[in-house]
């Protein structure tokens, strides 16, 4: 496609160095409806990967209301607005009652660094406990908590990481406490180095550790550890949040109440917005001791996206749907595990599902990486991550269909098949 082409190099002479592409033979969009997605030679594609579009592409409830929105107001939050009362208020009925109050920021990196600094003026102590191979974000803070962005990557100071539990290898009933003395380990080392513990950063699914989906209730004695020590528990709920995992955030499966939640992604299906929920104990001597204004932050357009999205998943009933769905994505995986030698391990919770690739022994990252581009050729979109890049990520947008569900494991059966020839 000698178009395709055309733009690469169009990219390449005009975006910054930074900037990668997925595929080796790139994808072109020209629009998007729900899960498909339109290229600009006309070709359509499920998409099978995105969390951010989490009601689906260009949702019309989305698109009116900020439309609308625009039209009529569009400031910052040194002035009243009712719309931002309301919604916060029914952002805030999601979760359990200690979480209290909510803080608004443009991006989860934003979240996850306001998060940081809540809880290090809480504390009045620097260290944080991230695992192995995380991703938090872009800032300077949030990507010196990202060890997952490689060894030219430094982490910042008072960083320390645990290892990351793998689901396959680790029997379940053992996986709870050794988190909790991995936790206990890097709190003794920033202890050591005079640090101490400000809060320990933890994404439930450990989405960039391969999605690792450990038994109901393996955080909780982590978190005992956490209340020993005086620090606070930070949830990334940036992947797993609004019901990505079947239920409406992460934390909740394993009955643990984090002090702060970092939201972000599917928050405003597309539209920039991204927020800090806390409890008010967490929040209240940086509240009154620290000024913090982030200008474009809850501005009335962004929560109107975010206010569409939560009438549609409420309405829709899209977190039971992804949990219905999820199942069915997960038994179509675990039947490719049967049928595939390449295919060593399936796990999921909701729709956020990991297939392993290679053999029982050594992870295959070439192998996933054919199948991711053997996917975009047979139209289905997802890509692969995790340590050793060998885990196939799949993580659609929410309201799904059974067919869909479908189309994805016999497209992967197929392509599986075509790759193992
Ligand atoms: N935390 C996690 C777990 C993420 O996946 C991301 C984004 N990939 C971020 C934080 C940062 O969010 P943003 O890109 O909106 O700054």
């Amino acid at each position: 496609e000698p178009k395709i082409a055309e733009l690469v190099a169009r990219r390449d002479r005009a975006l910054g160095p930074s900037y990668r592409l997925f595929y080796d033979e790139p994808v072109a969009l020209a629009s998007a409806s729900g899960l498909e997605l339109v290229g600009i030679d006309g070709r359509t594609y499920l998409d099978a990967y995105n969390n951010v579009p989490v009601i689906g592409h260009s949702h019309p409830a989305v698109t009116a209301a900020v439309s609308t929105q625009l039209q009529t107001l569009n400031t910052h939050t040194r002035y009243i607005t009712e719309s931002i009362l309301d919604y916060s208020e029914r952002l805030l009925g999601h979760f359990p009652a200690p979480l209290e109050r909510v803080t608004y920021t443009c991006t989860g990196s934003e979240a996850i660094d306001l998060a940081v600094r809540i809880a290090r003026h809480r504390t009045g102590r620097r260290g944080l406990i991230i695992s192995e191979h995380a991703y938090h974000g872009t800032t300077v803070t949030a990507a010196g908590m990202s060890p997952s962005l490689g060894p030219n990557n430094p982490l910042g100071t008072d960083v320390v990481t645990i290892p990351s539990v793998d689901t396959a290898a680790t029997p379940a009933d053992q996986v709870g406490a050794k988190l909790a003395a991995d936790v206990r380990a890097a709190a003794a080392q920033l202890e050591e180095s005079g640090a101490g513990v400000a809060a320990v950063v933890l994404d439930s699914i450990l989405s960039s550790d391969g999605v690792q989906t450990h038994p109901l209730g393996f955080l909780q004695p982590a978190e005992a550890v956490v209340r020993e020590l005086g620090a606070l528990w930070i949830a990334d709920e940036v992947q797993p949040g609004f019901g990505r995992t079947g239920t409406w955030w992460g934390f909740e499966r394993h009955g643990i109440v984090p002090d702060l939640v970092v939201l972000g992604k599917p928050m405003g299906n597309g539209m920039p917005i991204a927020a800090v929920v806390g409890t008010l104990d967490a929040q209240a001597s940086f509240g009154a001791e620290v000024r913090y204004f982030n200008t474009f932050a809850g501005n009335p357009v962004s929560i109107a996206a975010a206010t569409a999205v939560l009438d549609v998943i409420e309405g829709d009933e899209l977190v039971s749907h992804a949990a219905a769905m999820g199942t069915r994505l997960l038994d179509g995986l675990q039947e490719l595990v049967q049928s595939h030698e390449s295919a060593q391990h399936a796990r999921g919770a909701g729709l956020f599902a990991a297939l392993d690739l290679g053999t029982p022994t050594s992870p295959d990252p070439e192998l996933a990486a054919r199948v991711v581009n053997g996917m975009r050729q047979s139209g289905v979109l997802i890509s692969a991550s995790g340590p050793a890049a060998a885990s196939l990520k799949i993580r659609p947008p929410l309201p799904i269909s059974s067919a869909q569900c479908d189309q994805i494991v016999e497209t992967l059966d197929a392509v599986l098949m075509e790759v193992e020839r």
